[in-house]
């Protein structure tokens, strides 16, 4: 068992400074026999916190450990390369932070430069965006960010923008502050950036919804069928009930089960149309 010790956050990489904030408390107590497992526990921490694609992650913690890539890392340990427990070490200590010299070529983990900073997060021992609450700056302005399985929002200024549960849903700015300016004063590319940073947020929202989810139902097999989420069977063409549109199964997966043209639950979504399941009279 190793202990990996909590690192920074650095604001946005690229920035030059770090803004203090330390995203975890506790220590992470990882399970890693091997080396190579370590230093693939390493590159998925970096990935995480600095939202980098876990390839990504990969090649900059193999470069730190001074191999061309990973694949040739990979290659040398199979010959019985190991990295020096002081290699190690200095990677726990120091990857996720400016001290890596491949993180700091990506510009911004958010792809929102140096006007996003992170101040507090609920709860405290997670990294922000896996925080139910997050407060910070953007641009200059304090913002909130919030979610549960429903819904995500940004609030700032007196107002919210608010990102619904299907993926297809278009955010709503919505007055939430009785002394808020009009919404023709915000703005538009605050509201942009604003909207970027609630997107990135709504991702974990989506990842939580399907969490309980048969595979099937995000991923349709070949030939088109997706299974309903709640037990109505696997087809390669579903029904919305709230506005008779007709879908087919890889759209019903992508949009988790959301009508994208109006965006009603899975509740309201069948395998017939609407008019072939209503009992005749008697
Ligand atoms: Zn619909």
């Amino acid at each position: 068992m190793i202990r990996l010790t909590p690192f920074l956050w650095t604001g946005p990489v690229g920035s030059g400074h770090p803004i203090g904030f330390v995203f975890s408390q506790k220590e992470w107590i990882i399970m890693a026999t091997e080396p190579l497992d370590t230093l693939k526990l390493i590159a998925k921490r970096l990935a995480r916190a600095q939202q980098l694609p876990h390839i990504a992650a990969l090649e900059i913690v193999a470069c730190e450990a001074g191999k061309s890539n990973w694949r040739s890392l990979a290659e040398a340990y199979k010959q019985g390369w190991r990295p020096s427990p002081q290699k190690l070490e200095s990677l726990k200590a120091n990857i996720g932070t400016q001290s890596v010299p491949g993180a700091r070529k990506n510009a911004s983990p958010h792809g929102l430069g140096e006007g996003l900073v992170f101040s507090r997060c609920v709860p405290d021992h997670v990294e922000p965006l896996e925080a139910d609450e997050i407060h910070g700056e953007l641009d200059g302005h304090t913002f909130y960010l919030v979610g549960s399985e429903y819904s995500v929002a940004f609030g700032s200024q007196g107002w919210e923008i608010e990102l619904e549960q299907a993926p297809s849903a278009k955010p709503k700015v919505r007055r939430v502050g009785l002394r808020a300016k009009s919404a023709t004063a915000l703005d538009p590319v605050f509201i942009e950036r604003a909207t970027k940073l609630l997107t990135i947020r709504a991702r974990r929202m989506h990842a939580e919804i399907a969490s309980d989810w048969p595979r099937r139902s995000t991923q349709p097999d070949h030939k088109g069928r997706a299974l309903h989420p709640l037990g109505r069977g696997l087809s390669a063409e579903w029904h919305c009930l709230h506005c008779d549109g007709t879908h087919d199964g890889n759209t019903m997966a992508k949009n988790l089960w959301h009508c994208p043209d109006c965006g009603a639950s899975p509740i309201d979504i069948f395998r017939e149309p609407f008019f072939d399941v209503i009992e005749p009279s008697v």
